[in-house]
């Protein structure tokens, strides 16, 4: 039973391993770290392994608790789902086998386990009253670095700015972590690829500018790096209204060629796409059997795949330009949630 979870003192640069792994067993469970600022009166807070399959900033963490921090205040460190990260092998469950999606379960109700790992984040977070929140993701196919959250203001848009400059605004209402927390501005940062060097090069990057920047929301002051800490108004902002998924029953399989068996084939480097333009007339993968499998829901579950696809003999072909995010190359994960979703760009309401 988990009814708080209590801030505590970061171990010391010298006590933190050099092997990640290390670190990783050393955890019996979740953590809240605090490391102490030049101003000890504000603080941030950082969130990681919310899924335990998405190490990049649990390893920006602990290369940068080893590093010596000074950051510019208090920062609290959250550790949660060591459980499902620490499952052999160890980082390639999002949850533990079995049990809810931690972070699906922010808006209750805090039952179980995760329920009340939930609980007790939200109420570290109303308590800490912190100045932003920034939650460390990756995801499982080729994206470039973004951000997600449910309101573009500024603030959050100036907070994605210091990791990348694309903001997914999200409609959905999944019980994300994001979704739940109000006291301060939040954004989740998808940082790239699970087990990719360069998304956990974005993670340690934009962790770092975050904690040392004196000030968040200037827009006069650039990292040591030279990124610019508050850039709101270069941030692309792109809705996210539609999700294609696979029709029930009917059987996907990524590859290069059409397959005999299945309903649906689909290239299998489609997640090379991730945030292009795919044009009108664009061959997206091939058919067989009767009609369309995609399905294309919009935020108010209606089907518009007829919109964007249509059938051309066995080939499955773009009616209208669209750009897709998040797609996954992995059929399994494609079949039983999601291949991809489908964005559009919007006004950035910080931009004069
Ligand atoms: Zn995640």
């Amino acid at each position: 039973m988990i009814d708080s979870l209590p801030v505590v003192d970061a171990p010391a640069p010298a006590d933190i391993p050099a092997d990640p792994l290390s670190l990783l067993e050393a955890l019996e469970g979740p953590v809240a770290w605090r490391v102490r600022g030049r101003d000890r009166t504000r603080v941030r807070v950082v969130t990681t392994l919310r899924h335990g399959n998405e190490p990049s900033g649990f390893l920006a963490m602990q290369e940068w608790l080893r590093s010596g921090p000074a950051p510019a205040v208090d920062v609290v460190c959250v550790i949660a789902n060591v459980e499902a990260a620490s499952r052999h092998p160890v980082f390639t469950h999002r949850m533990v086998p079995g049990r809810p999606d931690l972070n699906r379960c922010f808006l209750g109700p805090f039952e179980g386990v995760e329920g009340e790992l939930a609980r007790a984040i939200l109420d570290l977070v109303e308590e800490l009253k912190p100045e932003a929140l920034v939650d460390l993701h990756n995801n499982t196919g080729h994206n470039p670095v973004y951000g997600v959250g449910v309101e573009p203001t500024p603030e959050v848009l100036g907070l994605c700015s210091i990791f990348g400059l694309r903001f997914i605004w999200s409609h959905l209402t999944l019980g994300a972590l994001l979704e739940a927390v109000s006291v301060c501005p939040a954004v989740t940062i998808e940082v790239g690829k699970s087990g990719e060097e360069s998304a956990n090069v974005a993670a340690l990057e934009g962790l770092t500018r975050f904690v040392e920047a004196e000030r968040l929301f200037d827009p006069d002051l650039r990292a040591a790096d030279g990124v610019a800490i508050h850039d709101p108004e270069r941030v692309r902002v792109l809705r996210m209204p539609m999700r294609a998924m696979l029709e029930p029953g009917r059987r996907l399989v990524m590859a290069t060629v059409p397959h005999d068996d299945a309903d649906l084939t689909m290239p299998d480097d489609l997640d090379r796409h991730n945030f292009d333009v795919v044009e009108k007339g664009s061959r997206i993968g091939w058919v067989r059997g009767e009609g369309c499998p995609l399905r294309l829901l919009d935020e108010h579950g209606e089907d518009r795949a007829d919109e964007y696809f249509e059938r051309r003999g066995d080939e499955l072909v773009v009616r209208q330009p669209f750009t897709p995010i998040m797609i996954t190359v992995d059929a399994e994960v494609a079949a039983a949630d999601c291949l991809f979703y489908i964005v559009h760009a919007v006004e950035n309401g910080a931009a004069s």
